[in-house]
This record gives structure tokens, C-alpha cells and sequence, in this order.
């Protein structure tokens, strides 16, 4: 699996005309060689060229933490007294155009800019991005299994009393659930309630949950490596009319988009299609982010399905489908699941109930 990747890599590097790829800490490295690096002060740095074979450069201290794939790179451990850039800058001397991957510290870029003067440095993103977007079988399994874990919780939180908590109460219920539910990791646990909602990102804290007020619960992990991301909608007691309409307005932009993301439509047109079901309603200047992120290693990678991405989707790409609308000093809604593009159509991994949900 690892070799067929790394194939894929070669194969886009040649085409992007990228000479060196070096992925430090970060997702990418994960992908590429199941190494997951501790960031670190000391160098870590997979050297892949596109014609001779990866190295994979660590510090000897981790050098045990990692499981060795002969067929995929070799290993190069070095020792507290050498110098980690200029192993790597060796393998990287007749390159003229280096892919540096995003996670790297800036202070190891800037000194292996500085040891490689004549080479022209570019995002590796721009070369893995498109890689890593389209999953394969594995990948959408555990994909499906995570989203399954978080439909639980989204499902039990129904059944909960949230009136007289705190925000910060329940996102550590959430938190917790994640954890008990297989997740390894919980990425974050948003928990906006009342005008508090009208902030997508909101920093759950000490507002005490109170009869009329809607409650947005956006909360994802990471499961077997791969994140989760869903939201859902409660409501304390029954919602004023407005909100319920809001949420109908929502709920057929959600479906719109969903159904929208084909195979072969433009990442953009999925993003158009959310808005105009919002616009319509007179409520799209209140809908101030994209519609959705990929997903995978991390909880957001590409494609992005935002205005301006004119890339279409392939098959086996992962991503969100997460219109919004954020009333000021109101109210906020939102609803997000994750869908799969296939060859028979969007493909939904998210199947908790997507009604407002009234909790007491
Ligand atoms: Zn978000
Ligand atoms: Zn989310
Ligand atoms: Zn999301």
C-alpha cells in the first residue's frame, strides 16, 4: 500500500515537475510511510526524489518508534552531533524545485532554503493534496466507521437533559462519548447555545443552557486515524416558529448540496448550490462560511467545496456538507454530515436523524 503511494507521489511529482518532496511531522508523512512523528525540535523528514530511492531521516532516539519498510524507504537515523539539514540538503542538492510539506517548523525551512539557495521551495500540499483526497476502500471503512460512532452520540444526545448545563458540561459529555465510543482522539466538541450560536467556532463556556435556546453540537475525532465531524441541531423545549423555519430552510440546503455532490461537479457549483437554497430564503448573507471541507487523516483537508475551487469531485473523495446560518446576537444553525462521492452517487456516512432535535 505504502509503495503503490509513494508510485502515485513520483507520478504527480513528474507531472508537477517537482524534483524532492520532504515531508516533516504531520498527516502526509503518515500517509506516505504509517510513521506518525512526534513534533519535535529535532528533525524529522521523509526526502523522497522523484527518481532514486525515500529516505527517511529521524532522530536515532525515535528511530526505534518506527516500523521499517525496506520496500518503501530506508531508514537514516542521526546521531545528536550531526547536522539533520544536511542530510537531508545531500539528498535534495540538484533539485531545482523542493515540495516542502505544511506541518514543517519554519526554522527548518528556513535553513534548508538557506542550504539549498538555488532551489525554488513550494507547498508539498500542492503535490499530496490530490492524493490524499481520494480515498481508497480502507479509508472510506474507517471513515464510515468513525462517522457511525458520532451518529451514536449525536442519537443518545436526544434522549439527554440539557437545560440547567453548562456549555462546557456537555462538551465534556461529548468528549468523553467520543473516547468511550472508539475514537482515540476527540478533535474538538463545539457547544454553542442561545446567541452563543451565532458564532460558528464557538469556545464552549460557563453559559448555563436555558428553556427556548437552540444548541449547536459540532464534534468530531479521530478513530483508527481517521476523523470524524458531524453536527446537529438541539432545541430546550419547543423552538419559536422562526427558528423552525430557519431550520427547514437549512435542512433542504443541507439536502440540496448533498445531492449535489456528484462525481464531476465542480467543488464551487456543490458550494453554489447550499447558497442558493439559502439565498432564496432571504437568509444567504447569514451563511458566512463554505459548505463543507475533505476529510480523512485531518479533520479538514482537501477538496474544499468553496466558491473559487472549480476542481471536480472524483470518486472516493471524502468531504462535508455544512451550511450554517448565524444570526447575530440570535441564534446560529447548523447541519453537517460527511458524504463520499461515487460512482452511484453521493454517498451519506452520517445517518443520525437530522430534525431539530427538542430536548428538555
Ligand atoms: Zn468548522
Ligand atoms: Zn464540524
Ligand atoms: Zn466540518
Amino acid at each position: 500500500m505504502y509503495s503503490a503511494r509513494l508510485q502515485r507521489l513520483r507520478d504527480r511529482m513528474a507531472r508537477l515537475d517537482v524534483d524532492v518532496v520532504c515531508l516533516s511531522v504531520g498527516p502526509d508523512l503518515t500517509y506516505f510511510t504509517g510513521y506518525e512523528a512526534t513534533p519535535l525540535e529535532r528533525l524529522t523528514s521523509l526526502v523522497v526524489p522523484r527518481d532514486a530511492e525515500a529516505v527517511l531521516v529521524v532522530p536515532r532516539l525515535e528511530a526505534a518508534r518506527v516500523d521499517e519498510r525496506p520496500s518503501v524507504f530506508t531508514l537514516r537515523a542521526w546521531d545528536e552531533t550531526e547536522e539533520p539539514i544536511r542530510i537531508v540538503a545531500d539528498r535534495a542538492r540538484t533539485a531545482s524545485v523542493v515540495a516542502i510539506g505544511d506541518h514543517t517548523w519554519a526554522r527548518f525551512v528556513l535553513a534548508l532554503q538557506e542550504a539549498l539557495p538555488r532551489a525554488r521551495f513550494v507547498a508539498a500540499s500542492a503535490v499530496t493534496g490530490a492524493l490524499r483526497a481520494v480515498k481508497d476502500e480502507a479509508e472510506i471503512a474507517a471513515l464510515a466507521a468513525a462517522a457511525h460512532a458520532v451518529d451514536e452520540i449525536a442519537a443518545a444526545m436526544r434522549a439527554q437533559t440539557l437545560g440547567g448545563r453548562t456549555e462546557r458540561g456537555v462538551h465534556r459529555e461529548l468528549v468523553e462519548r467520543m473516547l468511550e465510543s472508539g475514537h482515540e482522539r476527540a478533535n474538538f466538541a463545539i457547544v454553542a447555545s442561545g446567541p452563543n450560536a451565532a458564532s460558528p467556532h464557538h469556545d464552549p463556556g460557563d453559559r448555563l443552557l436555558v428553556n427556548g435556546d437552540v444548541v449547536v453540537c459540532d464534534f468530531g475525532g479521530t478513530m483508527h486515524g481517521y476523523c470524524s465531524d458531524i453536527t446537529r441541531v438541539y432545541c430546550i423545549g419547543s423552538p419559536p416558529a422562526e427558528v423552525l423555519d430557519t431550520y427547514s430552510n437549512l435542512a433542504e440546503a443541507q439536502e440540496a448540496a448533498v445531492q449535489a455532490a456528484t462525481v464531476g461537479t465542480r467543488c464551487e457549483a456543490v458550494d453554489a448550490v447550499a447558497r442558493g437554497v439559502l439565498t432564496d430564503a432571504g437568509l444567504g448573507q447569514w451563511f458566512i462560511h463554505r459548505t463543507g471541507h475533505g476529510i480523512g487523516l485531518e479533520a479538514h483537508e482537501d477538496p474544499y467545496l468553496v466558491a473559487g475551487n472549480a476542481a471536480p469531485l472524483g470518486p472516493g473523495e471524502a468531504f462535508s456538507i455544512e451550511p450554517g446560518v448565524y444570526l447575530p446576537g440570535r441564534f446560529g444553525l447548523r447541519l453537517e454530515d460527511i458524504v463520499v462521492a461515487t460512482v452511484d452517487g453521493p454517498r451519506r456516512l452520517n445517518q443520525a436523524a437530522r430534525d431539530l432535535a427538542i430536548v428538555d
